[in-house]
């Protein structure tokens, strides 16, 4: 099939270079120019406009709402009238909404298909695909899930890829948030913090992305990024909008979203999700 990236940043490039790898002919735009240059057997344009023109497949991979709704207003007029959107950015149910309508309204088919995993399965080839939309328009992009994900989940109309990548969202950070503070209170209480991961390992307790997470706050490795902090904030943002919406009286959802506003606060917006642990305990008196 003939693909058009439209966003090639820590998940959009590796995925535009699988689905290269898995023979599709491949056009990618960036707004910086530079990430999608070079990306191997991948053709780099310098606008959405140009991307766009004689494709089967649109995949839009950008930061949020707003940046998907500009680019898109740029190049969807250039669209084919066949062709597919494959909207996979997180952008949370009111963007979804959104999009979806200047979809209907140019009459091209819309899939609402955000995905699971970080760089590394982006790089592999292991994202799970969140599916959503016209079941024949799902059909179509069905190989090209297979190019860049191990595991597609296909769920009904569009929008409920959405909605399912935010409960899997207030999972993630609970998670990330829970292993940032609990690190913290074991370091207060003169506990070596690496105990607690030692003493869940193997249990029913453990949880690999506790550990993933964790170890990278002990060792402090969080600047080079598998998800940015801000992106990580933009969703507990979007899943605290989400609960309010449909009445989800939550508890957690507000603190998680004030942690993250804290690190961004703190000019920790480029460093990986992790460096949410450097606003709690003792790390947060040490900064
Ligand atoms: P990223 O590396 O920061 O890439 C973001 C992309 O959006 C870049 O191409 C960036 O362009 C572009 N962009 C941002 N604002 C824009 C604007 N106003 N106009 C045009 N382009 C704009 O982020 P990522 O990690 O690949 O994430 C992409 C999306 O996938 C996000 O919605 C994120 O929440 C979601 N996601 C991420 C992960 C993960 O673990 N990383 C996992 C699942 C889903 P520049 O290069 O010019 O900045």
């Amino acid at each position: 099939m003939k693909i058009a990236v439209l966003g090639t940043g820590i998940m959009g490039a590796p995925m535009a270079r699988n689905l290269a790898a898995a023979g599709h002919e491949v056009t990618a735009w960036n707004r910086t120019p530079q990430k999608a240059d070079g990306i191997e057997d991948v053709r780099a344009v310098r606008s959405p406009a140009e991307a766009v023109p004689g494709t089967d497949a649109v995949l839009t991979m950008l930061a949020d709402g707003a940046a998907v709704e500009d680019v898109m207003g740029k190049a969807l007029d250039a669209v084919p009238q066949d062709a597919v959107w494959w909207q996979c950015s997180t952008v949370g149910i009111e963007a979804g909404e959104r999009l979806e309508a200047l979809a209907d309204r140019r009459g091209i088919a819309y899939v609402d298909a955000p995905v699971l995993g970080t760089r590394q399965p982006a790089e592999e080839g292991k994202l799970t695909v969140l599916a959503s939309g016209p079941p024949a328009a799902l059909d179509r992009l069905a190989p090209v899930f297979e190019a860049v994900g191990s595991k597609t989940v296909r769920l009904g109309e569009a929008g409920e890829g959405t909605r399912v990548k935010l409960v899997m969202n207030h999972w993630v950070l609970a998670v990330m948030t829970a292993t940032a503070e609990t690190i913290a209170l074991a370091e207060a209480l003169g506990v070596d913090p690496q105990v607690f991961l030692d003493t869940i390992a193997g249990g029913s307790l453990d949880c690999a992305y506790a550990q993933l997470k964790g170890k990278a706050i002990l060792e402090d490795r969080v600047e080079e990024p598998s998800f940015e902090l801000k992106l990580a904030h933009k969703d507990a943002r979007l899943v605290l909008e989400a609960a309010r919406r449909h009445e989800a009286d939550l508890g957690l959802a507000p603190a998680i979203e004030e942690r993250f506003a804290l690190a961004e606060e703190a000019g920790l917006g480029n460093h990986d999700m992790a460096a949410v642990g450097r606003v709690s305990g003792a790390r947060a008196r040490r900064s």
